[in-house]
């Protein structure tokens, strides 16, 4: 009996209802029918039909509840007009109108109120005037839902999965039936109508409200989410706590996403939180990029699982989760709110849910003083369980102005900045996926620039804006591919030209074509180490003259996972991992790793660095492109002309900044 419902809409130490002297008087009841006349929800003619049936009917109904079974208007509407015209009935005269107290009771109970400044619901249960369920009955005349006696229900089980179990639970709802779009829900508490927006958010169906006794709620709970009722034991711990937002301790930074509450808060429907402040899930997205930027993710993963969503942040190139505090699971429970957040703010069709969306949206960030604008682009998918987003985080900070700051071993950067100079030729910059070349592109151009000269860029897509460049996306559904902007740029008269990917024949001809009539070009290919970029533009049919007279220089590199400069500690790779990685160490150094700390989320790494070769053929390579040798005759002369990545890979197992583990995990992704 201490789960007392929290239903009551009259608070304590309201004026008596009785005082009112609305009891019996059908005036007060013709003015909500003139209400909604005048708001236009309903006609004359309707109202007065609902009158006659609440004349006709055996036991009292609210007008307002007849107009709803009658589809004149709707719940909302009907509530909606209520709170803004005060017009809620008073539960006690309502239980008075029920007949589940006398007028003598009701007196005695609101004398009780003022004393002891106690919802009048509960000291007439105390008193043992009215029972939950009488109670309960007259709520739902004062809310106009419907009471059911859940235990007389058969629950469709179906249901559970529109519904995360941990929301369910802590806001005590269980769902009952689904009638096409429409799903009714038994809520213990259904003044609660920032919940019932989040569950038509999340759902995706309208919701129809229904209650029942606490006792019969917690037990269809327990029947139709039994996992949840028992102690976890698969060491995956099930939240206890309410899922509250909690906001992030202790963070110095402070974001002005100034563009995204004010959208936001757009959105809210007009007598959201009316009756709860505190239940809307403004600020969260707010909150999920915080972290993920002062984490420097480069990604953040949302993906639809079962009853929720799984939240993980691509940091270091790794997909991991991290602690949230709480905030992972009021989003899990809030999903579909979540996901319309994010439509709003990327410009997306909210109503779309079936089809794949792109969009971006940008925000500003004040951090140390300084403001920085950074662009997020958005890209949602439909799938099994519901919605997925990613969300790319383009955060300028992080931005190499030059090739120094790229973080090449010394040999490697100044050869490339002395390939730098050259006003005519193709450098190129190959790798894998993910291997940070457009990164590697941008700081190069960097260096380059200076208002004597024009750059012109086709990339795809613009990642990073540049106010020196002149920068041109790719749109294939325009037919604006890099072979049409680089004919296209020859007419511009540029200095230097970035061509974001060399993947086709026209565009590879092009670049070569280009960087022979007076032009330097900078792109990038796809390969593993330099030397490949030979065969590969053969493959594209580059002319082997062509690539003989224009190829300045090769690139190669590879992004490897730096160990926690804060937990690093002497360790003994396994014997495996030196059997098949060994020829890469020649001597016997120190191994290091990072045993975990707060501070590489335990993963025992923490940033990134760039492992790198060069080859810059020299007048025997080219000999030998030119008069098409064989491969394995052009790449041994051309291991004299490369400064390799071995070297590199051996220097930093030297220094301790990466392991045997870590350059494991490259030699997979690569394979
Ligand atoms: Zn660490």
């Amino acid at each position: 009996m201490n789960s007392a419902p929290r239903l009551e809409l009259e608070p304590p130490g309201a004026p008596p209802s009785v005082r009112n002297g609305s009891l019996g008087r059908p005036g007060a009841v013709l003015r909500l029918g003139d209400l909604l006349v005048s708001e236009s929800l309903a006609t004359q003619a309707q109202v007065q039909k609902a009158l006659h049936v609440q004349d006709s009917s055996k036991s009292y109904m609210p007008l307002g509840h007849i107009l709803i079974a009658q589809k004149v208007i709707t719940r909302r509407q009907l509530t909606s007009v209520l709170v803004r015209h005060r017009r809620s009935a008073k539960l006690g005269q309502l239980l008075v109108k029920a007949k589940a107290v006398t007028s003598d009771e009701l007196a005695a109970g609101l004398k009780e109120q003022r004393r002891t400044q106690q919802l009048l619901g509960q000291i007439l249960l105390q008193l043992k005037h009215i029972t939950e369920e009488q109670l309960r009955r007259a709520l739902c005349l004062q809310l106009h839902i419907h009471f059911f006696d859940l235990d007389t229900l058969v629950l469709d089980t179906s249901l559970k999965a529109l519904i995360n179990p941990c929301f369910a639970e802590t806001r005590l709802l269980v769902p009952v039936a689904r009638v096409r779009n429409t799903l009714v829900v038994a809520m213990d508490d259904p003044t609660r109508t920032a919940v019932i927006d989040e569950l038509r958010s999340s759902t995706g169906l309208e919701i129809e409200v229904i209650t029942s006794t606490t006792a019969s709620i917690r037990r269809a709970l327990a029947q139709l989410y039994p996992e949840r009722q028992q102690p976890s034991s698969n060491g995956r711990a099930l939240p206890t706590k309410r899922c509250e937002p909690s906001p992030i301790a202790g963070e110095p930074h402070v974001i002005k996403f100034e563009e995204l509450d004010r959208l936001s808060e757009d959105l809210a429907p007009v007598h959201n939180d009316v009756l709860r402040g505190s239940e809307g899930t403004s600020g969260m997205v707010r909150q999920l990029l915080t972290v993920a930027i002062d984490r420097g993710a480069s990604d953040i993963h949302l993906e639809a699982v079962d009853h929720g969503i799984q939240i993980r942040f691509r940091i270091d190139g790794v997909l991991q989760g991290l602690d949230l505090a709480g905030l992972d699971e009021t989003l899990a429970s809030t999903r579909g709110k979540l996901m319309s957040r994010l439509k709003i703010l990327s410009k997306l069709d909210i109503a779309e849910r079936r089809r794949p969306q792109d969009g971006s949206f940008r925000a500003r960030l004040e951090r140390d003083g300084q403001t920085t604008t950074v662009d997020f682009r958005v890209s949602m998918i439909p799938g099994y369980y519901g919605e997925s987003a990613v969300i790319r985080i383009l955060d300028p900070r992080g931005l190499p102005q030059s090739v120094d700051a790229l973080g090449l071993r010394e040999p490697v950067a100044a050869r490339l900045r002395q390939l730098l100079c050259s006003s005519t030729g193709l450098i190129l910059v190959t790798g894998p996926t993910g291997s940070g070349k457009s990164t590697t592109l941008f700081g190069a151009l960097r260096s380059i620039y200076h208002p004597g000269i024009k750059i012109l860029t086709a990339e795809n897509p613009i990642e990073y804006v540049c106010d020196g460049f002149r920068q041109h996306e790719v749109n294939d559904q325009l037919g604006n591919t890099f072979a049409r902007y680089l004919r296209s740029f020859l007419r511009h008269d540029p200095d230097v030209i970035m061509v974001g990917e060399i993947r086709d024949s026209e565009t590879a001809d092009l670049a070569f074509r280009a960087a022979q009539t007076g032009h330097l070009v900078l792109s990038t290919l796809h390969t593993n180490d330099a030397i490949s970029a030979l065969p590969r533009l053969l493959d594209l049919g580059v002319d082997a003259n062509l690539i003989a007279s224009s190829l300045l220089g090769v690139l190669s590199q590879r992004l490897v996972r730096e160990v926690c400069s804060e937990c690093r500690e002497p360790a003994t790779p396994s014997p495996e991992l030196l059997s098949t990685l060994l020829h890469l160490a020649s001597s016997d150094f120190d191994w290091y790793r990072g045993r975990g700390c707060g501070g590489c989320n335990y993963t025992g790494y923490r940033g990134r660095m760039v492992l790198a070769e060069l080859w810059t053929p020299n007048d025997a390579d080219i000999m030998l492109i030119n008069r098409g040798a064989p491969f394995a005759d052009i790449s041994k002369s051309a291991q004299k002309t490369t400064l390799p990545m071995a070297e590199d890979v051996i220097d930093k197992l030297k220094q301790g900044r990466t392991n045997l583990e870590g350059l494991d995990e490259v030699e997979q992704e690569v394979g």
